[in-house]
C-alpha cells in the first residue's frame, strides 16, 4: 500500500503528512489539501456484510497512515457511540421513488455529525503524534448546522478550545437556539452581522494573517478548522455512501452491475465533493446530481464553466446552503485539471481579484459525472408536501431542494438509474417552513411550538436533541460587526 501524503491545490504547500493536513486544516499557501492517492474499494461485492464502523475503518485508516490501528479502531468506537439513535447510522429508506440516506441521526440532527464526531479524536491524537504541547483552537465558520455538530463534539475535550462564528439572521431559530444553549468550559459563540461568506472569508483571512499565527503561537496555540476544508471532515464523509450502496446490494435494490445517481444538497461543496472521491474509489455512479436553492452559483457553474460570485446572497428556507463561494469546488478543479496547481492559483487569484474564473471546455468536459440543478422556494415547499403525502414521509428543506431538483433531472433526461438522495438534516431543525409547506401552525405559533404541532401531526417523535430546548438557558449572546471579528476572537485567546 503506498503511503498516502497531502499536497495543497495551490502546489507550495507540498509532501505533507495526514497528521500535519489534520492539525494545519487549511495549507499555508491558501490552497487546500488533497490526498496523493485515492484507496480503491476493489472487494465492493464481499462487503455487504460491513457495519459502518468496519467501513469507516477501512477507508480512513487508509488516509491516516501514522494512526495505529488500535488508534483508528478506538477513535471509531468512541464516536459512533450511542450519540446515534441507531446502530444503523445512515439508514437507506426507500419512499417516494428514491432512497433517502438519512444522515440526521447524530447527537445535532444533521449530516455534519457523521463527520465531526469523529474529527475531534483525529485531531486531538494527530496532536499527540506531532508532539505539540499547543492547544488546539478549533475556528469554524457556520451556515448553521456544522456550528453545534462541532460544538457538541468538541465540548469539555481538554486541550482544545471551539469558537463558532455563525451569521446572526441566516439560520433558523433551532439551529440558532442549539448554539446560543451550547454547554461546555472551552466553546464560544460568536453572532455576527453578515453572512456566511462574511464568515468563512474572515475565518480563511485569520488563517492566512501568519502575524496572527505568530502571536497565537506563541501563546501556545494552533489554530484548526472543523470546516469541510479540512481533510479530517472530507473523508469521513466518503464512508455512507459507499454504505447506503452497500445496503441497497445486500437487500437486492440493486445487482452488482448497476450504477447509482446520488442527488446532495450542496452549500460549500464538500459533502457531494465526498461523494465524487468515492467515484475515484471504486463507488459506480451514473451521475452526481449538485442541488442548490436560489443561491444558484453551482448550478450556473456546471451549465456554463464560469464562476460567477458577483451577486448578492438570498436568504432562503434552506439556509444551510446559502453560500456564494463554494471552498470545496477548488479541490475538485485540482482533480478534473489533473492536479494543476498553477491553474488552480490562477483561478482563484481571477476569483478574488475579478470576482469570477472561467475555465476551458476540456475541463468542462473532465466534470460530465455531475448534473446541477436549483429548487426555488415554492419547489421546495411543495416536495416537502409532495413526499409527505405520497408516502407518508417527513424530510427537511435541504433534502426537498434535493429531491426536487432529481423531480426535474427525471423529467428532462427520463434516466431511471436508481438514486440516493442525501438526506442531511432532521425536518424538526427547520420546523417553521416545514409547517409552512404542510399547512401547520400559524404566523405567530413560535417554532418551539411549532415542533410540538409537527410532531403530533406527523407521528414523529420529537428528536431528544431538541426536546424543551426553549427553556435552556442561554449562555451566548455576543454580536459582532464583520470588521471586528479578528479582534473579537484575540479577545476569546486574550492574546
Ligand atoms: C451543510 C449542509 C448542507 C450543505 O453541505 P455542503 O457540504 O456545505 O455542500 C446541506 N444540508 C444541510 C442540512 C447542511 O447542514
Amino acid at each position: 500500500m503506498k503511503n498516502i501524503i497531502y499536497n495543497s491545490t495551490r502546489g507550495e504547500d507540498i509532501n505533507v503528512s495526514s497528521i500535519n493536513a489534520l492539525v494545519r486544516g487549511i495549507a499555508d499557501d491558501g490552497g487546500l489539501y488533497v490526498p496523493t492517492h485515492f484507496y480503491n474499494i476493489a472487494d465492493l461485492n464481499q462487503m455487504t456484510n460491513s457495519d459502518y464502523k468496519h467501513l469507516t475503518y477501512k477507508i480512513v485508516k487508509y488516509y491516516f497512515p501514522e494512526f495505529s490501528e488500535e488508534e483508528i479502531l478506538s477513535y471509531i468506537k468512541n464516536a459512533y457511540d450511542d450519540k446515534f439513535d441507531t446502530p444503523q447510522m445512515t439508514p437507506v429508506v426507500n419512499k417516494a421513488g428514491v432512497y433517502f440516506l438519512e444522515l440526521f441521526h447524530g447527537p445535532t440532527l444533521a449530516f455534519k455529525d457523521m463527520a465531526l464526531t469523529l474529527l475531534p479524536h483525529l485531531l486531538i491524537g494527530a496532536s499527540k503524534r506531532s508532539n505539540s504541547s499547543s492547544k488546539i483552537v478549533i475556528l469554524t465558520a457556520t451556515s448553521g448546522d456544522t456550528g453545534k455538530a462541532a460544538l457538541e463534539a468538541f465540548k469539555n475535550i481538554e486541550g482544545t478550545k471551539i469558537i463558532v462564528l455563525y451569521p446572526s439572521e441566516g439560520v433558523s431559530e433551532i439551529q440558532k437556539r442549539q448554539m446560543i444553549t451550547q454547554e461546555g468550559n472551552n466553546v464560544f459563540v460568536i453572532a455576527i452581522k453578515g453572512c456566511f461568506d462574511d464568515a468563512q472569508n474572515a475565518v480563511k483571512q485569520i488563517f492566512a494573517d501568519k502575524e496572527f499565527n505568530n502571536i497565537a503561537k506563541n501563546k501556545g496555540y494552533v489554530l484548526s478548522s472543523a470546516n469541510s476544508i479540512n481533510i479530517g471532515r472530507l473523508i469521513p464523509q466518503t464512508v455512507y455512501y459507499f454504505y447506503a450502496y452497500l445496503q441497497m446490494l445486500k437487500t437486492d435494490k440493486l445487482t452488482a452491475e448497476e450504477k447509482v445517481n446520488i442527488v446532495v444538497p450542496t452549500g460549500n461543496f464538500g459533502n457531494i465533493l465526498a461523494a465524487y472521491y468515492c467515484t475515484k474509489m471504486g463507488l459506480p455512479v451514473n451521475k452526481l446530481i449538485c442541488a442548490s436553492n436560489e443561491n444558484n452559483v453551482l448550478y450556473d457553474f456546471f451549465r456554463t464553466g464560469i464562476y460567477d460570485k458577483k451577486r448578492t446572497l438570498k436568504p432562503t428556507i434552506s439556509p444551510s446552503m446559502d453560500i456564494i463561494i463554494s471552498s470545496n469546488l477548488e479541490r475538485l478543479l485540482y482533480d478534473i485539471s489533473n492536479e494543476n496547481a498553477v491553474l488552480v492559483k490562477n483561478m482563484m487569484k481571477d476569483l478574488n481579484e475579478k470576482g469570477y474564473y472561467k475555465i476551458s471546455d476540456e475541463l468542462k468536459d473532465n466534470m460530465k459525472i455531475f448534473y446541477g440543478g436549483y429548487a426555488d422556494e415554492f419547489d421546495t415547499l411543495k416536495a416537502i408536501e409532495d413526499v409527505y403525502n405520497k408516502s407518508n414521509y417527513l424530510i427537511d428543506t435541504h433534502t426537498a431542494v434535493a429531491y426536487s431538483v432529481y423531480k426535474n433531472y427525471l423529467n428532462t433526461t427520463g434516466d431511471n438509474t436508481k438514486t440516493i438522495i442525501a438526506a442531511t438534516a432532521s425536518p424538526f431543525k427547520f420546523t417553521r417552513s416545514v409547517c409552512d409547506a404542510l399547512k401547520i401552525g400559524m404566523k405567530d405559533t413560535t417554532d418551539f411550538e411549532l415542533v410540538k404541532l409537527l410532531s403530533n401531526k406527523t407521528a414523529i417523535p420529537i428528536p431528544p436533541p431538541i426536546h424543551n430546548i426553549e427553556t435552556k438557558p442561554i449562555l451566548h449572546d455576543t454580536l459582532c460587526e464583520k470588521n471586528d471579528i479578528k479582534d473579537a476572537i484575540k479577545n476569546i485567546l486574550e492574546i
